[in-house]
């Protein structure tokens, strides 16, 4: 029996690349590949991914904040990772990118609402929207299990136990999650 777990997992957080389950209902436990390579955590391949570029293991929710990141969100220098563009993300992160693609072209398409929370906020002056759209789109897919699997298991309505994020990113998503 494995005496390390991926910290995702134990936390009930979706995975975006995996839809396998066990009978406990959640989702299956691969093995721990690797520590992330910003935060720390163990984590499984359903969680993380090596980055093609640098080679960096990265668990899911420090690419999330890498991206707000390098869209401009003021992370207080919690993440080092930084991408360039879009395609820099898609490129560097394959299964992540091809796993997210329609919750990112989600906020991409609603980008007036992504501009009004974020000027609302004062989060920013000047921010890379096509960036931003990635990072709420991989972060919704970390707070909110995969579509064909919402209706398939109730406890997989749950949200994390956990604070995924963290800082200006976390206020922005929860002003963007909430009504008004
Ligand atoms: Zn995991
Ligand atoms: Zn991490």
């Amino acid at each position: 029996m494995a005496n390390m777990g991926c910290w995702a997992c134990a936390n009930g957080v979706p995975s975006p690349v995996t839809a396998t389950l066990t009978f406990s209902g959640q989702y299956t436990i691969d093995d721990i590949l690797g520590c992330c390579w910003e935060c720390h955590v163990f984590s499984c391949s359903g969680h993380a991914e090596r980055d093609a570029d640098s080679g960096k293991w990265l668990c899911f929710s420090s690419v999330a904040k890498a991206l707000a990141a390098s869209a401009g969100i003021d992370d207080g220098e919690h993440v080092e990772t930084r991408y360039a563009s879009t395609k820099d993300f898609e490129q560097r992160l394959p299964v992540l990118a091809e796993s997210t693609i329609t919750r990112r072209n989600r906020w991409r398409n609603d980008n007036d609402r992504l501009y009004s929370v974020v000027m609302r906020a004062d989060l920013n002056k000047g921010y890379a929207p096509d960036v931003l759209a990635d990072a709420v789109g991989v972060a919704d897919s970390l707070t909110e299990p995969r579509d064909e699997l919402y209706n398939l298991i109730p406890d997989m309505r749950s949200h994390p136990r956990v604070s995924l994020f963290g800082g200006n990113f976390e206020t922005l998503l929860t002003k963007l999650h909430s009504n008004g």
